[in-house]
């Protein structure tokens, strides 16, 4: 069971405080991130795997777990005001988790629902 995390540059410190807030529940579970987002992830002492950075083809490598089932959820912390070189890359991942049935968190309120909803569940 893994949880990939992405956040785009303006959110980063979003993405950080979210973290370090869900800390106690976070370090039992698998994560992986896109490259910069995982330098972010690890300095908060959170262990997670780096995969490419985002323009440069880690969304598409997590939209790839996504087809494979690999990701029990996605937790993406996107810019809606920021230009982004990878946009079609940032649809394919949206795309490729709604085709896979995968939840995805595109803000922190959303994600904070999702991960609250995914510990009751591990509790029960
Ligand atoms: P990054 O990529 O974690 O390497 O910054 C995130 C993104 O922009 O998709």
């Amino acid at each position: 069971m893994k949880i990939a995390i992405i956040a785009h540059d303006g959110k980063k410190p979003e993405m950080v405080s979210f973290l370090n807030k869900n800390k106690d529940k976070l370090k039992e579970i698998s994560l992986v991130a896109t490259g910069t987002t995982g330098k972010y992830v690890e300095n908060t002492g959170l262990n997670v795997e780096k995969l490419l950075s985002g323009p440069i083809g880690g969304d598409a490598q997590i939209a790839a777990l996504s087809a494979e089932k690999k990701l029990e959820m996605v937790l993406f912390f996107r810019d809606p005001l920021g230009k982004h070189p990878h946009e079609p890359d940032v649809q394919m991942l949206m795309r490729i988790c709604d085709v896979h049935n995968i939840p995805i968190a595109t803000n922190p309120a959303t994600a904070q629902l999702l991960i609250d909803a995914f510990w009751s569940k591990q509790m029960e």
